[in-house]
């Protein structure tokens, strides 16, 4: 069964996520706290996909979200906002989320981020092998591993589809909605700002200095383009 964690104090929603995640053939791991949600993930190290409330008891959502990339770069996170904290989008996906959901949401809306989520971790590229270089990079698409000069970067997985979608079209100018699309799904209804947010944090990991990027560069009002 496919286990996912929520993250949730309030006890009625946690419970109406439970419900609707069972109802779409997943197993939910409960927590009530930050560091519950911890010790589930210790427990449960099957877990693929976590759920993420923000503002919980002990330690908030952000710092959870820290905790668990800092040792588990593959799990997906997906945070669970509030509707007035716009800053939270932001934020949460610095911190190493690979999505968020604003509350108050629908179950529909809420298992299909899910499924998204599920099948980019599962990937579908289990047939290729090998590895993508082009200097300083190398790619490795069976391992879904980075190298920069030899030195590993570690990459979540939507940072890892995005650079193996970047190398695998170089020179070439993507738009946002392309990237959305190859990244993300044709049914993933969120924000193109995503899109944004998540290139800002593998241009932190990859380029020498992210305020002037070459590696991933700008196309102003359209999108991005693999540099060079
Ligand atoms: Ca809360």
């Amino acid at each position: 069964m496919k286990k996912v964690l929520v993250l949730e104090d309030e006890a009625n929603i946690r419970s109406f996520v439970v419900i609707n995640l069972k109802r779409a053939g997943y197993e939910a791991i409960e927590a009530e706290t930050g560091m519950q949600a911890l010790e589930q993930l210790r427990r449960n190290p099957d877990i693929r996909v976590a759920l993420l409330d923000i503002m919980l008891p002990d330690i908030d959502g952000f710092e959870v979200c820290r905790r668990i990339r800092a040792g588990n770069p593959k799990i997906g996170i997906i945070m669970l906002t509030a509707r007035t904290q716009e800053m939270d989008k932001v934020t949460g996906l610095m911190t190493g989320a690979d999505d968020y959901v604003t509350k108050p949401f629908s179950p529909a809306e809420l298992t299909a981020r899910i499924d998204a989520l599920y099948r980019r971790i599962g990937g579908g590229d289990e047939v290729e092998s090998g590895e993508l270089r082009q200097d300083p990079f190398l790619l490795n698409t069976r391992k879904r591993t980075l190298e920069k000069d030899g030195k590993r970067i570690k990459l979540t997985q939507v940072e890892y589809a995005l650079m193996k979608m970047f190398m695998d079209n170089p020179g070439k100018a993507l738009s946002r909605e392309e990237i959305l699309d190859m990244v993300w799904g044709r049914d993933y209804f969120g924000e193109l700002k995503i899109v944004d947010v998540n290139i800002r944090r593998l241009r932190i990991k990859i380029e020498d200095d992210p305020t002037s990027p070459v590696y991933i560069t700008t196309v102003w009002g359209y999108g991005y383009k693999w540099g060079f």
